[in-house]
C-alpha cells in the first residue's frame, strides 16, 4: 500500500520540502495512521513568504468588490462540499459527523460570506481643518499569520482568512499538526474560486513552524488560537517586530442557573456546553453554579438525560453524538483530571472512565462525566479540562455566585439561566467574560464579535470591528494655502 503524502499548499499548488520529514495524521476514533504530511522546512517556509509577497501586491490591487466576489465564489464552494469537508473534519477530529454535516463548514462559510459582505463598506473619512483637509484610508496591514487549534479546523481557518482577506492582506495559514487537511482544502477551494496564487498559502508542522511565523519580521499579524500558555509564547516572539496579535485562548467558563430558570433548558445547556464536541470546545461552562432550591431537580434531569441521550461510538455514524477525544495522549490527560477531581473530593454523578464503544473500540473515548458537590477549591473546577467533565456546584445569593464565578484568571464565555430579565442583565454585566449567553449558550453567528477577558484572549473574531484590526489607519493632510513658516 503506498503512503498518502501531503505537501504544503504555497502560491497556488502543492510544493514538495527538501528535507524530506514528515509528520503522521492518526484517526482519534480508530488509532490508525490516515495520512502522511511533510513538514515546512526552510525551503518552505521562504516560498511561502516570497509566495505571500507577490499574493498581497495583486490581491490588495484589486477593488473589494472584486474581492468579494471571489470569496463569495468559495462560500458556494464550501457549501456545495459540506458532506465531503464534514467527512474530513471528522476524520482528523474524532468529533461526530452529525455536528461537522450541519456547523463546522456551515459556520466557515458564514463567516467569509459576513466578511465578504463588508468588504466593500469599509470607508476612510474626510474632515476639513480651517482650510486643509486630511481624510483617511483603511490600508491592509500586509502579510498575516494564523494558526490554529485542533478542535475546529476548518473552521477556524475560515474565520481568520475571512476578515483578513476581505480587508486586502495575503495569509499564511499553519493549521495544528493534528488536523492539517481541513486547510488545505480551503486553500484548493480559494484558488478555485479565483483567488490569486499566494493570498492564502498553507504551511505545516507543530509548534517551531509556528514559531517561524510568530518571528518573521515580514510577517504583520498574527491571529491565534490555542492555549493559554501557548499564546503568551506566542506574544512574546510577535514582541519581536511589533506585530499586532489576536489570542483566542482557553477558558472555564461559568453557568448560572437561578431557582426561576426552566430547569430542561438550562440542562440542555449544561450538556450542550460540556458534551458537545465531546467537550473540546473553549467556550465551554464546565463550572455549573446552581441555585440550592432546585439542586436535586436539575442533577436528577441532568442525570437521566445524559445516562439515556448519549451515543458514543463511530463518529461517521449519524447516530453518534459523543466522538473520541483528539489523541491517546489528550485522551490521558483528561483521564488524569477525573482521578484528581475524584482524589480531591468531588461526587461523581455519572461517567468519570474512558469508553469503548462497539463501533469504534480503540478510539480515544471518555464518558460523559459529571462530578458534583465540586467547592471552588477543586482542581477540575479551577483548570481548562477540554473533554467531557462537567463540574456541578451549588449557590445560594447573587452576589455569591458573582463572586465565585469570576474568581478565575480566564473570562472566555459566561452563561445565565433566568426568567427574571432585570436579573439575567445584571448578572451577565457583572461577570469578566467577553462572549455571554441569557437562556442561551454555544451560538455564534458570524455578526457578533467573540473573544475573552483576562487570560482568554486579546481581540475579537468575527463581528465588524475584526474587520478593522485587519486594517491600518493611514491618515492623509492636505494642505491647501500657503505654508505657515518660521524659517
Ligand atoms: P495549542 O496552544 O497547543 O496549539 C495551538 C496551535 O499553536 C497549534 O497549531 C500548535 O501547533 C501551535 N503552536 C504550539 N506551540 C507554538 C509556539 N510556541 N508558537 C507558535 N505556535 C505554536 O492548543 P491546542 O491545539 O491544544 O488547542 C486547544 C486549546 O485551544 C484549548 O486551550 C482551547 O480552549 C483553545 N481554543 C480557544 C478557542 C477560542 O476561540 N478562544 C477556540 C478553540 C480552541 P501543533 O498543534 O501542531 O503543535
Amino acid at each position: 500500500m503506498t503512503t498518502l503524502i501531503y505537501q504544503n499548499f504555497i502560491h497556488g499548488a502543492f510544493v514538495a520540502n527538501k528535507s524530506k520529514e514528515t509528520f503522521p495524521v492518526i484517526n482519534p476514533a480508530t488509532d490508525e495512521v490516515m495520512y502522511h504530511v511533510e513538514v515546512a522546512d526552510e525551503y518552505i517556509q521562504r516560498q511561502a513568504i516570497g509566495s505571500a509577497q507577490q499574493g498581497f501586491a495583486q490581491w490588495s490591487a484589486m477593488t473589494p468588490v472584486e474581492r468579494s466576489r471571489i470569496l463569495n465564489k468559495a462560500v458556494y464552494l464550501l457549501r456545495e462540499r459540506n458532506d465531503e469537508l464534514a467527512k474530513i473534519e471528522v476524520l482528523d477530529t474524532g468529533k461526530p459527523i452529525q455536528e461537522a454535516d450541519c456547523v463546522d463548514i456551515q459556520t466557515g462559510a458564514d463567516v467569509i460570506e459576513y466578511f465578504a459582505g463588508l468588504a466593500p463598506t469599509q470607508m476612510g473619512a474626510q474632515q476639513p481643518v480651517g482650510d486643509d483637509f486630511f481624510y483617511t484610508r483603511k490600508e491592509p496591514l500586509g502579510i498575516c499569520a494564523g494558526i490554529g487549534a485542533w478542535n475546529y479546523p476548518l473552521q477556524i481557518a475560515c474565520w481568520k482568512s475571512g476578515p483578513a482577506l476581505a480587508a486586502g492582506n495575503a495569509l499564511i495559514f499553519k493549521p495544528s499538526e493534528e488536523t492539517p487537511l481541513g486547510a488545505i482544502k480551503l486553500a484548493e477551494i480559494f484558488i478555485e474560486a479565483g483567488m490569486p496564487a499566494g493570498v492564502f498559502n498553507v504551511v505545516q508542522g507543530a509548534a517551531n513552524v509556528g514559531q517561524w511565523l510568530t518571528t518573521h519580521p515580514e510577517i504583520e499579524k498574527v491571529s491565534f488560537t490555542g492555549e493559554v500558555g501557548t499564546g503568551k509564547k506566542v506574544m512574546q516572539s510577535a514582541a519581536s517586530n511589533l506585530k499586532e496579535v489576536t489570542m483566542e485562548l482557553g477558558g472555564k467558563s461559568p453557568l448560572i442557573v437561578f431557582d426561576d430558570a426552566d430547569i430542561t433548558e438550562a440542562v440542555s445547556a449544561a450538556m450542550l456546553g460540556n458534551f458537545y464536541t465531546q467537550g473540546e470546545i473553549c467556550t465551554n461552562c464546565t463550572r455549573v453554579y446552581v441555585h440550592k432550591d432546585i439542586y436535586q431537580a436539575f442533577l436528577t434531569e441532568l442525570k437521566t438525560r445524559t445516562e439515556q441521550n448519549i451515543i458514543a461510538g463511530d463518529p461517521l455514524d449519524p447516530k453518534v453524538n459523543l466522538g473520541a477525544l483528539i489523541s491517546k495522549q489528550h485522551q490521558k490527560l483528561v483521564l488524569d483530571y477525573i482521578e484528581q477531581g475524584k482524589n480531591e473530593g468531588a461526587k461523581l454523578l455519572t461517567g468519570g472512565h474512558a469508553l469503548t464503544p462497539e463501533s469504534a473500540p480503540n478510539g480515544y473515548f471518555v464518558a460523559p462525566t459529571i462530578f458534583v458537590d465540586c467547592t471552588d477549591d477543586m482542581t477540575i473546577v479551577k483548570e481548562e479540562i477540554f473533554g467531557p467533565v462537567m463540574s456541578v456546584l451549588v449557590f445560594e445569593d447573587e452576589d455569591e455566585v458573582i463572586a465565585r464565578a469570576n474568581d478565575t484568571e480566564l473570562g472566555l464565555g459566561a452563561g445565565v439561566f433566568s426568567l427574571n430579565i432585570q436579573r439575567a442583565h445584571r448578572v451577565i454585566h457583572q461577570l469578566k467574560a467577553g462572549i455571554c449567553w441569557i437562556n442561551s449558550y454555544g451560538n455564534s453567528p458570524a455578526e457578533m464579535p467573540v473573544g475573552g477577558y483576562q487570560q482568554s484572549g486579546i481581540g475579537r473574531e468575527n463581528g465588524v470591528e475584526t474587520l478593522n484590526s485587519y486594517t491600518q489607519t493611514k491618515s492623509v493632510y492636505v494642505g491647501m494655502s500657503k505654508i505657515e513658516s518660521p524659517f
